[in-house]
């Protein structure tokens, strides 16, 4: 079966068949956005396929998510590090 780089497949981690992307780190291999989000390689991935802005947040305090993430996106923008 021929794929696309964006298409309605089955994914190749749960196989429900939906919109899927080739994963950025494995190419030949489709993924629907659920799986792309709670991968454990999302934190090393240069560029997720689904939702690059999105990263694995530790949801306790809804507030403290929202700093970390103007943190995260003020250090990204600027490079200071720090
Ligand atoms: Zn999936």
């Amino acid at each position: 079966m021929e794929r696309k780089n964006l298409g309605w497949y089955k994914c190749d981690i749960c196989g429900r068949t939906t919109v899927v992307a080739e994963c950025s780190l494995r190419p030949g291999f489709y993924v629907c956005p659920y799986c792309c989000l709670a991968c454990r390689l999302r934190r090393e991935c240069e560029k997720p396929v689904w939702m690059p802005g999105a990263k694995p947040w530790k949801a306790k305090d809804k507030s403290i998510e929202e700093e970390e993430k103007q943190v995260f996106i003020r250090r990204r923008l600027y490079r200071t590090g720090r």
